[in-house]
C-alpha cells in the first residue's frame, strides 16, 4: 500500500494510527509512504523517485474533484469545485445556498458520517433561513468508520483529534462486526433510510459503554 502523503491515515490520533498500523502489519501489508505515483503498467506501478513495483491489481484512488455542474457554476466552487461555506453549511458569497458532504469545501474528511452531521447542520439553517425560526446545531465533525475484515471481524474507529478534541478509540473484533451488521441491516430492509435519532443516540451511549468496558485498544 503507498500514499503519497507524508503521514498514512492522517486524520485520526495516534492512538488509533498505531491500533491501526499494528492490524494491517499483522496482515502483512506494508505501507510506503511518500510514493508519488508516475504510471501504471500491466503488471507494475512506476513512482517519481524512480522505484517500480510488480503489482498484479492496482487500485488507485485519484485526487477528488467535485461534480462537472459544480466546476461549470461559476462562482460556485472554488478552484477544484468544492462549495466554500462556513460551519453551518452556508455558501460563503450567497446565502441561499447551502451545501454538505462530499461536494463541501470546508477541510473535513469526505466521509459518510461527516456528511450526515454537515446535512443535518444544512436542513437547520434552510429552516431558518426560511422560517425564522430553529436553532442550527454546532459543526462537531468526528471520523467514524467500521471496516469489516472477513467473517465475524471487523474495525471500528472513532476520533475526533483532527478537530481539537480529545477522543481516539479502535475497537477490533466482533462487536465492531455486529454494529457493522445491525447498521447495514437497517440501511438495507428500509431501502436507504438512516437509523432514527434515537437509536444513533442510543448507539452512542451503547458504544461509549463498549469503549469503556469492552476490549478497546
Ligand atoms: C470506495 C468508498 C468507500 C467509502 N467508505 C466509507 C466508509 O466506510 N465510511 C464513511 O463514512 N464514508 C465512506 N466513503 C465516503 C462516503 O461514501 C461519502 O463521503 C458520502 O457518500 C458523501 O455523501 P454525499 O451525499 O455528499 O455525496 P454522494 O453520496 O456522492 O451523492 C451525490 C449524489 O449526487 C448525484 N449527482 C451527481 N451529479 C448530479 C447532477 N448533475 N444532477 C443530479 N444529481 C447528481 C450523484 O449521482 C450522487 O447520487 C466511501 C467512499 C468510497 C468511494
Amino acid at each position: 500500500m503507498f500514499s503519497p502523503g507524508e503521514i498514512f491515515f492522517e486524520d485520526v490520533g495516534r492512538r488509533v494510527h498505531a491500533d491501526v498500523e499494528s492490524l494491517i502489519e499483522a496482515c502483512g501489508i506494508e505501507v510506503a509512504t511518500k510514493k508519488v505515483l508516475a504510471g501504471v503498467g500491466a503488471d507494475h506501478v512506476s513512482f517519481s523517485d524512480g522505484g517500480t513495483w510488480e503489482s498484479d491489481v492496482t487500485i488507485v484512488l485519484p485526487a477528488y474533484i467535485a461534480h462537472p455542474f459544480m466546476m461549470d457554476s461559476p462562482g460556485l466552487g472554488d478552484e477544484r469545485g468544492f462549495i466554500p461555506t462556513d460551519e453551518a453549511m452556508c455558501h460563503l458569497d450567497f446565502p441561499n445556498i447551502f451545501a454538505a458532504g462530499d461536494g463541501n469545501a470546508l477541510a473535513q474528511p469526505k466521509l459518510g458520517h461527516i456528511a450526515v452531521h454537515q446535512a443535518d447542520i444544512a436542513a437547520a439553517g434552510l429552516y431558518r433561513a426560511i422560517t425564522g425560526h430553529g436553532e442550527i446545531p454546532p459543526c462537531h465533525p468526528e471520523v467514524f468508520c467500521v471496516a469489516n475484515r472477513g467473517g465475524s471481524n471487523a474495525t471500528l474507529i472513532l476520533s475526533n483529534t483532527l478537530f481539537g478534541g480529545n477522543v481516539d478509540l479502535t475497537l477490533d473484533g466482533p462487536v465492531a462486526h455486529l454494529l457493522k451488521w445491525s447498521f447495514d441491516s437497517y440501511y438495507f430492509y428500509t431501502r436507504g433510510h438512516m437509523p432514527p435519532d434515537v437509536l444513533a443516540n442510543g448507539m452512542e451511549r451503547v458504544l461509549e459503554g463498549i469503549f469503556n468496558r469492552v476490549d478497546a485498544r
